[in-house]
């Protein structure tokens, strides 16, 4: 007799509002783009309407080439969606990317890039996933 395997729920996938919208259509395309105020040049991420620095709302979008230093992380030992849960324990990493933002994603551990620390220089990329992208990093070599 063998244990039933439970059905797991689909990861949850982004609602990309209009603002977003051009975000995640690169996302899907393995592209990081951020957005630039066009009218004083200040780069933001997350995208959001104003920019903070002159309350303009133009803008465009800048590809960046997903490369910074890790400025922190931390270890999930909780999934909070059970469709994470298989993936436990993983690590988030909060990146200074070197266009001057900061950006969330996941550390792609692996036997060849075991080491870890604040200001570490690192490479990004979005991978696909059923019903989304990961932004995902991992140390630049
Ligand atoms: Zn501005």
């Amino acid at each position: 007799m063998t244990t039933p395997t439970p059905t797991l729920p689909p990861k949850p996938s982004p609602q990309a509002s209009e603002l977003a919208r051009p975000y995640w259509d690169a996302a899907a395309q393995g592209e990081l783009v951020l957005q630039s105020c066009s009218a004083c040049g200040k780069v933001r991420h997350y995208p959001r309407l104003l920019c903070d620095a002159c309350y303009s709302d133009a803008v465009t979008w800048l590809p960046s080439k997903a490369t910074g230093t890790i400025h922190s992380w931390t270890v999930a030992h909780h999934a909070f969606h059970p469709a994470f849960a298989p993936e436990l324990p993983y690590t988030l990493v909060t990146v200074d990317l070197d266009e001057g933002v900061r950006a969330l994603g996941r550390w792609r551990a692996s036997p060849a890039n075991p080491a870890m620390a604040i200001g570490l220089a690192v490479q990004g990329a979005f991978e696909a996933r059923e019903g989304g992208a990961d932004l995902v990093f991992w140390p630049k070599v």
